[in-house]
């Protein structure tokens, strides 16, 4: 049985350190971990460094929270 998310927690461990990603990289990146996140895609695995970004940034969090409503309200009408 292949372990994707364990290999991937590996490779993220034994590779080049996570990227620590600032505003306005996570900014840049938001629209698209949004769509992925609410398709249902693995946004983390697309866009590393963001959810540990939003976890220490109310404003980008704050950001991150209005478009996901935005965007998951015009998927629902
Ligand atoms: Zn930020």
């Amino acid at each position: 049985m292949e372990r994707p998310d364990l290999e991937r927690a590996l490779a993220r461990l034994l590779g080049p350190a996570e990227p620590e990603i600032g505003c306005d990289e996570c900014f840049a990146e938001l629209d698209r971990y949004v769509e992925l996140e609410l398709a249902g895609e693995d946004a983390d695995a697309a866009v590393p460094g963001l959810r540990a970004h939003l976890e220490g940034c109310p404003a980008c969090r704050e950001e991150y929270e209005s478009l996901r409503a935005l965007v998951g309200g015009e998927r629902a009408l």
